[in-house]
């Protein structure tokens, strides 16, 4: 992999030019003006930190609008991404998904390949063979891997996946050394919510949260722009919330809890018990809901109102603006969207503004998408030093 000597690594920047890159990618192109507001420098001292920005072509002045031309003080500036690349790949319990993108996430290549089996040895093979297709000749700065876990914000161990059944499992440093790309771990939720924050729906938003559905309950939260882990990694496990007072029970024994109505499994066998059914998918399911089953209208409408608690309780306690709804359960929304926003407003605070909830369908990809963001954001916030990481701590 070559690198072109006139462009530095993002993480090779200095603290002040990292800031710099760091907002025009998150709210870019920006004027001088304003991108030094954002930053709390003088025009004078910004001057100092952009010219070798602009110097190295690192950043540059934006096609102009028509009221300034290029030079001018008001030529707004952009960072230029494309010559930035990044790898993302998420690890679900039987596959694995993985693109390459740019600086600002957009994806340029994507691959996936089914799980050969949960073994350390046959994930890291599978994940490093595609990684190197995915790098080809490509120089790239730094690899994120996103995965169920209990991980800090930049991690480098597995903590506690219940798919993989792995735990305390070193996989960065063992990545690193079988493809000399730096990388980072992120629990996948929340680098899918960096993706959604940094260039995708949320883009331009402070502070969101994204509640996925599917296999599991996940959520991200974003708070003055930072995707929240907490001292152990364990902010946003909301899946076993109680959301009624009666209902299925979860795996763990709670009756009424968010995973109990919201699960795929959850959902199948809701509907497939009561029709002596063992063969009913999600597909299945919103098939007879679409007929008119009143079992499955049932058993969407309860989803839905256990999704509308989450989305209110949520709102209550952070007072988000923006609730974004994502996984591959999403499908259950055709049925269970009147009792969600029900639901929202009925146990909504009375002073709470109502928020905004967005549902965002997106393939395996889009969770890729998000660690590729994860590692383009380790390098410009918490790069690890020449001398080797030590990222375990770090949130
Ligand atoms: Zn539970």
């Amino acid at each position: 992999m070559q690198r072109r000597a006139d462009v530095p690594r993002l993480g090779s920047l200095g603290p002040s030019a990292r800031a710099v890159v760091r907002t025009l990618l998150l709210a870019g192109p920006l004027s001088r003006a304003e991108l030094a507001r954002r930053l709390e420098r003088s025009p004078a001292s910004l001057t100092k930190i952009t010219q070798p920005l602009l110097a190295a072509g690192l950043i540059s002045e934006d096609t102009a609008p028509a009221a300034e031309s290029p030079g001018r003080p008001g030529a707004p500036l952009a960072l230029r991404a494309a010559r930035h690349r990044f790898l993302g790949v998420k690890v679900t319990s039987d596959e694995v998904y993985a693109v390459r993108t740019d600086a600002t996430g957009r994806v340029e290549a994507s691959r996936h390949r089914p799980l050969a089996d949960v073994e350390q040895s046959t994930v890291v093979r599978q994940i490093v063979e595609l990684v190197k297709e995915l790098a080809g000749q490509h120089e790239i700065e730094a690899l994120g891997i996103g995965l169920a876990g209990q991980m800090s914000r930049f991690d480098d161990t597995v903590r506690a996946n219940p798919f993989l059944g792995w735990d305390q499992v070193p996989l960065a440093g063992v990545l690193e050394e079988a493809t000399g790309i730096p990388t980072v771990l992120s629990e996948d939720a929340r680098a899918l919510t960096a993706g959604v924050q940094w260039s995708g729906p949320g883009r331009g938003m402070s502070d969101l949260a994204v509640l996925t559905v599917g296999v599991g309950v996940g959520l991200g939260i974003v708070l003055d722009d930072r995707v929240l882990a907490g001292p152990t990694g364990r902010v946003g496990r909301i899946g076993h919330v109680r959301v009624s007072d009666s209902g299925p029970l979860c795996g763990h024994g709670h009756r009424g809890c968010a995973s109990a109505f919201l699960t795929t499994a959850a959902i199948t066998q809701a509907v497939g018990v009561p029709h002596g059914r063992s063969d009913v998918d999600l597909e299945t399911a919103i098939a007879l809901a679409d007929e008119g089953d009143p079992v499955a209208l049932r058993v969407f409408h309860d989803a839905g109102h256990a999704l509308g608690v989450l989305v209110a309780q949520l709102v209550n306690i952070l007072g988000l603006p923006a609730v974004i709804l994502a996984g591959d359960g999403l499908g259950m929304l055709a049925h269970a969207r009147t009792a969600m926003d029900a639901a929202v407003a009925q146990h909504l605070d009375p002073n709470a503004t109502p928020p905004t909830v967005v549902a965002f369908s997106s393939g395996f990809d889009e969770w890729a998408r998000g660690a590729a963001v994860v590692a383009c954001q380790w390098m410009l916030v918490d790069p690890p030093a020449p001398a080797g990481p030590a990222r375990g701590t770090r949130t």
